[in-house]
């Protein structure tokens, strides 16, 4: 039992909410890894062409800003592992120095004393840990069009900034009314011939400023009222169908790419049996990242919020190494 690592705190997810949470923990001086399933640290974040929101440092690329908050974590001596997580399992060390799963069904976990988490990793790998922030974010959502898992990766795409030179001078289209759709026709529009943006309703969810930035843009086109209802070709996209839900019009569009950005669903698949979600999915945690289980703190995009934003990814990090920190101390 001694010679057992037991981590004060494992983070998992190595988006804005898992680096910032790494650096406060750092600070901290928590005994603590980070577990990625990519190699790559950054989430979401990667895949953004410009952010143009966090204080401070204004213009740079998705990949910067990822990189500047990795190498901070690097500065600081914070371990990030590479592993697919499959299970949490909550028990406790029996005086036999075996770890014990205990019954969810019995409920009163506040009263377990020494309470710890087993992970497991596809590779049968396992870490001990007193407490877990979950900052696991989130993913693209699927449009559940006709075409759409057939064209996937050959003209369907859910990433303009990584796909987006595929389609140089060609037309596509953009499906999408939030941050995400807009900003990525604004990035495919200085790369392609013309960007079709096609929304359900006649105004953006996306912030002001971006709207007004693709407005100005000539080669792209708002098609609003619209529902995608088909993506056709041959061997690579040719068109996409869409449906005027006010005229009942149904238009095609001949591209060659189609970009849906319609939002995000939480990663929270490994939480769902430990921690109460809301109906969508999303953890149900306050700022402090507490959730229903005791020792289970979430930050980032997985948490139910009113804002989904780098800064507020970060933030909750921050307030998640605060939380376990007096969990500990109990
Ligand atoms: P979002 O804000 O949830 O917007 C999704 C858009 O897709 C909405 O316009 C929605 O239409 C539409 N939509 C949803 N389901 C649809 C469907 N089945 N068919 C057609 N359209 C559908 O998602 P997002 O743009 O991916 O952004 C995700 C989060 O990341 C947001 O909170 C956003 O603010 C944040 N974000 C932050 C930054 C940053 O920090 N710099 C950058 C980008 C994004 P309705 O409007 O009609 O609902």
């Amino acid at each position: 039992m001694d010679n057992i690592n037991i981590y004060d705190t494992i983070i998992i997810g190595s988006g804005p909410a898992g680096m910032a949470a790494a650096i406060y923990a750092a600070r901290a001086e928590l005994n603590f890894c980070v577990i990625e399933k990519s190699y790559a640290s950054g989430g979401q974040v990667l895949t953004t062409y410009e952010v143009d929101n966090y204080p401070g440092l204004p213009g740079l690329s998705g990949g910067e800003l990822s990189d500047n908050f990795k190498k901070h974590c690097d500065k600081l001596g914070c371990t990030f592992i590479t592993a697919d997580i499959t299970d949490i399992t909550p028990g406790h060390i029996a005086p036999n120095g075996f770890f014990n799963e205990i019954d969810l069904s019995n409920k009163g976990l506040d009263s377990v004393i020494d309470l710890i988490f087993m992970l497991t990793t596809t590779e049968g790998d396992a870490f001990l840990t007193k407490t877990i922030i979950a900052a696991t974010g989130a993913t693209h959502r699927k449009a559940g069009i006709e075409g759409e898992d057939r064209f996937a990766g050959v003209g369907v795409s859910y990433c303009a900034t990584c796909d987006g030179a595929f389609f140089r001078k060609k037309d596509t289209a953009v499906i999408g009314g939030g941050d995400v759709a807009l900003e990525d026709a604004i990035f495919l529009s200085r790369l392609c011939n013309k960007v079709y943006l096609v929304h359900r309703r006649d105004e953006f969810r996306a912030a002001k400023a971006l709207v007004s930035a693709a407005d100005k843009i000539d080669n792209i086109e708002f098609v609003f009222d619209s529902v995608a209802k088909n993506i056709t070709g041959n061997s690579n996209v040719e068109a996409l169908t869409i449906k005027n839900g006010k005229t009942f019009e149904e238009r095609t569009l001949p591209v060659s790419g189609v970009f849906i950005a319609i939002g995000i669903v939480p990663e929270t698949e490994l939480f769902r049996n430990l921690v109460a979600c809301d109906e969508a999915g999303y953890i149900l945690a306050d700022e402090s990242g507490k959730t229903s289980m005791p020792g289970i703190f979430a930050a980032g995009d997985i948490r139910k919020k009113p804002l989904r934003q780098i800064i507020t990814a970060a933030a909750d990090g921050a307030n998640c190494v605060t939380s376990v920190e007096t969990y500990l101390m109990k």
